[in-house]
């Protein structure tokens, strides 16, 4: 109990001090020094740990790594998690309920079941449509995909994957759809790119070529993937147009949610994923937009038959009749943590609305990246951002120097992304902290470095 009180006072402490953004963003010693100072050999080979022993530990942990709630953290698309998800990951690190089947955590899978249902509606499947949480976008990606298969080769879970299915995807789809397709037994190889405009985005006027050209390499179309919205740029594809599109056309429609489908919650934006009801299967991260901690993400079919089809593995032994209803039939893991909790506290404190309004937030706040560094000669920003994710270039030297200058300051952390083939800064504003203060003071210290290399505004 001590251990416990110590951990929530550090832990208020850190996630204040973060959001203060006085300390460094990352914490970046090498690993050799790092075992050293938390005495890692010694403790693993002598135990011992007291509370004491244990609240010096755990400083030196928060100390060393990186601040997901610090207002300079503009990195990678990591929530900074709103304390109710905490909670969350509290009482399941106790309660440790692995509720795929009903009777290992009764409450935790009715939490998950309703808070699917609420997805599903917020989605426009609603009754007819299934899902179920699983540890991460990735995953979700590989499980839609596997309905995807179920449904095109319902015999490929028995017999095998035949060796001319193809899944449509823009080049600039994440990394896990292609890996999904290797998992799958389909092979990178039959990853087929649809054409894409200059900043990557699914050129719909162009869909009945790249099926034409699919069909004439003799390949099946399994499923054909869109982004809600890219991790790259952070652009959100035309759902409606490729929905209408995979509709007259029987193919599989995929939309990748991970990161923004949390925007159908703002209203000012879900605008932004209109026709994504048209969609076979879409996931969608709350670990991202959501504000949970990792991994929850959610895979969503809009018929729930198609979902269940994806596995047809049985372990008749875990399955009941009237005593509830078993998950584990949806997803890759066999004891699955409580993600259903995570997302459910985040909702039961803030409500659907206090989500949104952090959705919308955060969009403002890239709005206004954009807006401000525009104002400023030397930055070039080759699109307006839709999402939370913006891309700019300083100058006309090596934006990965830029990047790494700052990351060595510790007052920002930025990541970089490919658009239209050029390296770019990339932000991407998950803290709350975030502010206009911040973002001017990014800019400041992105001009101060520059050091009279000023762009060519081209
Ligand atoms: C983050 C992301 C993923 C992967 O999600 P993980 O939860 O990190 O596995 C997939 N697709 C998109 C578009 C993403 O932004």
């Amino acid at each position: 109990m001590a251990a416990a009180g110590v951990t929530v006072e550090q832990l208020a402490a850190y996630v204040d001090g973060s959001q203060r953004g006085l300390p460094p963003v990352v914490g970046r010693r090498p690993p050799g020094e790092l075992a050293e100072r938390l005495g890692l050999a010694r403790w693993i080979r002598e135990g011992g740990m007291t509370p004491e022993a244990y609240a010096e530990f755990l400083a030196t942990y928060l100390d060393e790594g990186t601040r997901f709630h610090h207002p300079g953290y503009l990195g990678h698309q990591i929530a900074a998690p709103d304390f109710p998800a905490a909670l969350a990951d509290f009482v399941h690190g106790a309660a440790n309920n692995p509720m795929a089947v009903y009777e290992m955590g009764a409450a935790a899978a009715t939490v998950e079941f309703e808070v699917l249902r609420w997805m599903l509606d917020k989605v426009g499947y609603g009754e007819a449509g299934g899902g179920v949480l699983t540890h991460g976008g990735s995953l979700a990606n590989l499980t839609a995909l596997l309905a995807a298969r179920a449904a095109a080769v319902p015999d490929a879970w028995t017999d095998g994957v035949p060796g001319d299915l193809a899944l449509l995807a823009p080049e600039s789809a994440h990394y896990s759809l292609t890996r999904a397709a290797a998992i799958l037994g389909l092979g990178e190889r039959a990853v087929m790119p649809l054409d894409v405009d200059p900043l990557g985005r699914v050129d719909v006027a162009r869909l009945p070529a790249a099926l034409d050209r699919v069909r004439r390499a003799g390949r099946r179309p399994m499923a054909l993937v869109a982004a809600a919205c890219a991790t790259a740029t952070g652009l959100y594809d035309d759902l409606r147009g490729i929905g209408e599109f995979c509709a007259e056309n029987g193919l599989w429609f995929h939309v990748d949610g991970a990161h923004g489908a949390s925007a159908l919650l703002a209203e000012e934006h879900r605008g932004l994923l209109d026709g994504v009801e048209l969609a076979d299967s879409l996931i969608w991260d709350a670990h991202k937009m959501l504000r949970t901690s990792s991994l929850a993400a959610a895979v969503l079919t809009r018929r729930e038959g198609d979902l269940d089809a994806a596995f047809r593995q049985r372990a008749s032994y875990l399955f009941y009749g009237d005593q509830g209803f078993d998950l584990i039939g949806r997803t890759v893991e066999c004891s699955k943590a409580e993600l259903g909790l995570k997302v459910f506290l985040n909702l039961a404190w803030r409500g659907e609305r206090g989500l949104g309004d952090y959705v919308a937030g955060r969009y403002a706040a890239a709005r206004r990246l954009w807006e401000l560094a525009g104002e400023r000669p030397g930055f070039r920003l080759p699109y307006e951002p839709e999402s939370n994710i913006v891309c700019f270039r300083y100058g006309t030297g090596d934006q990965a120097a830029i990047r790494e200058r700052l990351t060595e300051d510790g007052a920002f952390h930025l990541s970089s992304a490919e658009v239209g083939g050029v390296r770019h800064l990339r932000v991407s504003v998950m803290a709350p902290a975030t502010d206009d203060k911040t973002l001017e003071a990014l800019l400041d210290r992105i001009c101060e470095m520059g050091g009279g290399r000023s762009g060519s505004g081209v």
